[in-house]
């Protein structure tokens, strides 16, 4: 589990929804789209802001919420508890943007989707990590360890992600949009290397998917 979460409920398994409150903040993983030097979110439009950034439901139906994030809605600030999926969703269509992995914290109030993350009424941007966010093939091929992984992220990736694009443009963006963001920006191995991911508490299994990952990406 990601984040200190110390209300998330045990009982919420896969696909529940438990909704709480969160004065503290949980830490979670998420990408961004980055358009223009802004980060923009993954599947809605919206730019967010340097610090608080506060959610307003933006489902395409007629009712939405009046409070998000809404019990039996999908909007808010999304994370995931595990920086493997979240890596197995990065995908480029490369329009006009880049996508870039990082740590968000999310407060107030909170629901909470099993073990797969959970959605925030406010949120801000914690760190960026300069890596493009791609699952190795080998891990996608499975083996080992990463069998139960390939078949959970199989049904997440629906197809190969295509190849790396050039990536001048977008490492030369980050640096200016962390700082506009006031968020430090790492290579998720230095992340490991200066201790910042234990700094921030991400739990073990997070540190060990990581670790993984950094294992089988530099083969
Ligand atoms: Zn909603």
């Amino acid at each position: 589990m990601a984040g200190s979460g110390p209300r998330a409920s045990p009982r919420a398994g896969p696909g529940r929804t438990t909704v709480t409150e969160h004065a503290e903040g949980m830490l979670g993983w998420r990408l961004w789209r980055l358009r223009d030097g802004q980060l923009c979110s993954w599947a809605v439009t919206y730019e967010w802001k340097q610090g608080s950034n506060s959610a307003t439901c933006l489902s395409p139906n007629t009712a939405r919420c009046t409070h998000s994030p809404g019990r039996h809605c999908q909007c808010g600030f999304w994370a995931l508890n595990s920086p493997l999926d979240c890596l197995a969703r990065g995908r480029y269509d490369g329009i006009g943007w880049s996508p870039v992995m990082g740590l968000m914290r999310g407060w107030g109030t909170v629901a909470l989707h099993g073990r797969e993350g959970f959605r925030a009424q406010h949120a801000s941007v914690v760190c960026l990590f300069s890596d493009w966010p791609f699952i190795p093939r080998a891990m996608r091929l499975g083996g080992k360890g990463w069998v139960r992984w390939w078949r959970i992220l199989s049904l997440l990736l629906q197809g190969e992600a295509g190849p790396v694009p050039d990536q001048r443009e977008r490492l030369g963006r980050l640096p200016e949009t962390a700082r506009a963001y006031g968020v430090p920006l790492v290579s998720i191995a230095d992340s490991m290397r200066l201790g910042l991911l234990q700094e921030l508490s991400v739990g073990t299994p997070a540190l060990d998917e990581i670790r993984a990952w950094l294992k089988v990406a530099a083969e």
